[in-house]
């Protein structure tokens, strides 16, 4: 698979774009600044929702188990799934035995993660994306390139373009609210024929066996509402143990994810309605072992709102798709390493260690410190690609003699200024792309320090 700095370059190859999207996201960034200075508790919030989830993390079993119970108990069909594979073939299960043939889904990044469209597909069932976003890049045979936006890299007239080649719409249409309206009426037709509703979750109470899915289109009450069979796929770590804490996960979720107060729609299920069979598959996938693990145990924190990615310098610049994981950005390069270090090793290095990641996150998730761990633990294991290791060699070396270091920089600051600049600039100087070396200073420090400062 290519690493993280291939993908990206392909990303930035169109500029356009790429500031496009640089700039969109710093929009939702900004949304989410204004949204959190109305509230002068953000940062009590944020404390709470990081010390509930810790609990729950380190008290996961049992509270699962408390869920499963008081689930079952309103009529809830519960089942687990160790991993993608087990969740797949537990959902397709159910769906054949009421022989459901057309489903609608709405957004649920889990889903994403075992691949499910496919699977279903696969075995002759019509699987439906309802969220706007995700149904564009279902239409382009592309996985979401965001959690919250699925469809953030893609421009309005490219929209127009696809949705004249697959729904009939004017040829050279572009405005969204015409674009929008196809697309509804496209939807409700999906809804109505649709056989049963998959949904993600967002918080499921582990005291009430109920659980929360937001959205800001009313998609998933629809899909679950109109037919008879509700299938719910959810992470173990989305538990929270009381209806009480809801409340401080709502409010930081929608203001942190697009700077909305509340997500437009915060659907509570507890329970199938009358004549409705309801469902919900538990998947672990790797989830317990980083319950495990002391550095990376507080990722589980995570309540996908996507603000790690809005900030990140890295994730706007280079897109979603340049992760090659089902969930980019800071967030995702500690978890795509958590699923398969050598396959995802790129990607923590896909990091300036700003913090800004660290900053915004709702449920105070150390994430630049993470993935700083996660940067050792792939050179330990030896996933580091040969130039890399080798100049970190070099440099050490260096660091660690100081005559050297000091031949090295003297060295640098005559010979570097009098090269060509084709000799700096060119395609082995990765650095040089969209950056000039500043000028070259006459002396070191050392010098500097020893002409002004240890005169006197
Ligand atoms: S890591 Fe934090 S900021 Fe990033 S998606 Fe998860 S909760 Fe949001």
């Amino acid at each position: 698979m290519p690493s993280h700095p291939q993908l990206a370059a392909e990303f930035i190859e169109n500029k356009d774009r790429a500031h496009w999207h640089d700039q969109s996201l710093w929009f939702v960034r900004s949304k989410r600044d204004k949204a959190v200075n109305q509230l002068p508790e953000w940062e009590l919030l944020r404390e709470q929702a990081s010390q509930i989830k810790q609990h729950t993390v380190s008290d996961l079993p049992n509270l699962l188990e408390e869920f499963e119970r008081n689930a079952t108990a309103r009529g809830v069909h519960v089942h687990w799934a160790r991993n993608a594979t087990e969740h797949n073939e537990i959902v397709h299960g159910i769906l054949k035995q009421h022989n459901v043939s057309r489903v609608v889904k709405s957004k649920s990044m889990l889903t994403e993660e075992c691949h499910l469209n496919p699977y279903l597909e696969r075995h002759g069932i019509e699987i439906i994306d309802t969220d706007l976003g995700e149904r564009i890049v279902q239409m382009q045979n592309m996985p979401p390139s965001h959690i919250v936006m699925p469809a953030i890299h893609i421009k309005k007239e490219e929209i127009g373009e696809l949705f004249h080649e697959k729904l009939g719409t004017e040829k050279g249409a572009t405005d969204p609210q015409y674009l929008t309206e196809a697309a509804r009426q496209h939807l409700r037709q999906k809804f109505i024929q649709a056989e049963a509703g998959i949904t993600g979750v967002n918080f499921a109470i582990a005291e009430t066996g109920g659980f929360v899915v937001c959205t800001n289109e009313g998609n998933a009450d629809l899909g679950t509402s109109l037919n008879k069979l509700h299938i719910a796929c959810m992470g173990i770590e989305k538990l929270i143990p009381r209806a009480g804490d809801l409340s401080v996960f709502l409010r930081l979720l929608a203001r942190s994810a697009t700077g909305q107060p509340i997500t437009t729609y915060s659907s509570h299920f507890h329970g199938p309605a009358p004549g409705q069979e309801m469902h919900i598959v538990l998947l672990d996938n790797g989830r317990s072992e980083i319950s495990g693990s002391d550095e990376f145990r507080r990722s589980l924190n995570c309540i996908r709102c996507a603000a790690c990615m809005n900030t990140c310098p890295v994730y706007r610049r280079s897109g979603g798709y340049s992760y090659s994981n089902t969930v980019p950005g800071p967030i995702g390069s500690i978890l795509g390493p958590a699923r398969d270090p050598k396959e995802n090793s790129s990607l923590p290095f896909a990091c300036s260690l700003c913090g800004s990641c660290t900053d915004v996150c709702p449920v105070k998730i150390d994430l630049h410190h993470q993935l700083l761990t996660w940067r050792k633990e792939i050179r330990i294991k030896g996933f580091l690609p040969f130039s890399k290791r080798i100049s970190m060699k070099m440099m050490s070396w260096m660091m660690q003699a100081p005559k050297l270091y000091k031949l090295s920089g003297k060295m640098a600051r005559w010979i570097v200024p009098k090269l060509p600049r084709f000799l700096l600039y060119n395609r082995l100087n990765d650095w040089g792309k969209q950056r000039e070396l500043p000028e070259f200073p006459k002396q070191s420090f050392r010098e500097w320090m020893k002409e002004n400062h240890d005169k006197k």
